[in-house]
């Protein structure tokens, strides 16, 4: 019954009833158990055409919320969200510095002050953040600057360290929880979940966006560089340690091109505003995204900038090809500058894509569709992810047990 408050907001008893096979004496009882536990509330329905007087499911007023965080290259943004999934945004702002103890020590006061407000409530706290993740901790962020960062400060007073790391072999991800990313710190009440915000906007997407419902759902995205996500099941395929899905550093580059990461050949470098800006003969622009942004407007008026950004939109189309060959998503999501680059070289993208698709897949490729979440996206999975957690079986029990004592 949450699950469905959670794929469709505003979704009614009687609709829930139905879908899940329950006579209406079941799902009065489920619903009032559930609003006992403080976990959803009742509105009256619009009245129907037909059919009895129902009503809306909605979010208890004093029920569970997570913290969902965005950290992104150049602002940050600081969410509440109830068991309906949707993300409301309560602070945010422009970096005035990308020091990490600067940007964190930011984020940390906002969450702060959000804890004040909803004490206990607060279930879980969940950040997206531009960057390489591994075991909750940022590994490397080229569009931040950073190096290892930990993030444990956002979780708030009662930090207890992340697992260890260092000449043991990497322990792997704990599983059995909410998308599986994710970092273990902060007090057991709202632990600390932290994703690469790529990942968490296909996840958002495969769970209430435009691909929700899809078994295998390949997102793809480019700011400064490619970021993405194979998604089955709703679940990210985040590998042994949570820093799977780093698309961008497939070789399906130039080998003569290093890449920031370290590797040669990154398909990072072909597809973003560095690659425009090196076939167009400029120097490498300090902040590529704005400058592939300027690009796309400027492309249908000059032939030069058009031809780059085609050839742009080639190797996108390309590597989207070898990744459908590879993964055989049922859905393709393209997020960031990744639809704008397609839409304005659509020729060079589909030649490129239908080239690069094995014979027997071309009759009928997956669709590729413009994300719908756009810029949202990384902040609806982080909410997303947050509430995965709250309902797990210990999550709820832990609930259950703070309703029995107050
Ligand atoms: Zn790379």
């Amino acid at each position: 019954m949450l699950d469905e408050m959670r794929r469709e907001p505003g979704v009614t008893r009687a609709a829930v009833a139905r879908r899940l096979g329950l006579s209406t004496g079941s799902a009065t009882e489920i619903t009032s158990r559930l609003r006992d536990l403080a976990l959803l509330a009742e509105t009256p329905a619009a009245p129907a055409s037909r059919g009895r007087p129902t009503s809306v499911l909605v979010p208890h007023p004093e029920g569970p919320v997570v913290i969902a965080v965005d950290l992104r290259q150049e602002d940050w943004r600081c969410a509440v969200a109830a068991l309906d999934g949707r993300p409301v945004v309560a602070d945010g702002g422009p970096h005035h510095s990308r020091a990490p103890e600067r940007v964190i020590g930011t984020v940390a006061r906002a969450v702060g002050r959000l804890r004040d407000r909803y004490g206990e409530r607060v279930r879980a706290i969940s950040v997206a953040v531009a960057a390489t993740v591994r075991h909750g901790t940022v590994v490397q962020s080229s569009v931040l600057g950073w190096d290892a960062v930990d993030l444990a400060a956002l979780a708030g007073n009662a930090v207890v360290p992340a697992p260890p790391t260092g000449d043991a072999a990497d322990p792997a991800v704990p599983t059995g929880d909410a998308g599986g990313l994710i970092a273990r710190v902060g007090d057991a009440s709202a632990p600390l979940l932290v994703g690469n915000d790529a990942t968490l906007a296909g996840l958002a997407e495969a769970r209430h966006g435009v691909a929700a419902g899809a078994a295998a759902v390949l997102h793809v995205t480019v700011e400064v560089g490619v970021g993405g996500t194979l998604v089955l099941d709703g679940r990210p395929l985040h590998g042994a340690t949570g820093a799977g899905g780093e698309f961008g550093h497939l070789p399906f580059g130039d080998p003569g091109l290093r890449c920031p990461c370290g590797a040669s050949g990154c398909w990072d470098l072909e597809v973003d505003g560095r690659a425009i800006a090196r076939h167009l003969g400029d120097p490498p622009p300090r902040d590529p995204r704005t400058y592939a942004e300027q690009a796309l407007a400027r492309a249908p008026a000059d032939p030069a900038v058009r031809d780059a950004v085609g050839r742009a939109a080639t190797r996108l189309g390309r590597g989207l090809a070898g990744l459908v060959n590879a993964l055989d998503p049922a859905v393709v999501t393209l997020g960031g500058l990744a639809q704008p680059l397609r839409a304005a070289a659509e020729p060079e993208f589909t030649a490129a894509l239908a080239d690069g698709l094995m014979r027997f897949r071309r009759p009928a490729p997956p669709p590729v569709l413009p994300a719908a979440l756009g810029r949202d996206g990384a902040l609806h999975g982080a909410a997303v992810t947050g509430l995965d957690h709250v309902l797990t079986e210990d999550g709820l029990t832990a609930w259950a047990a703070l309703r029995s004592s107050t």
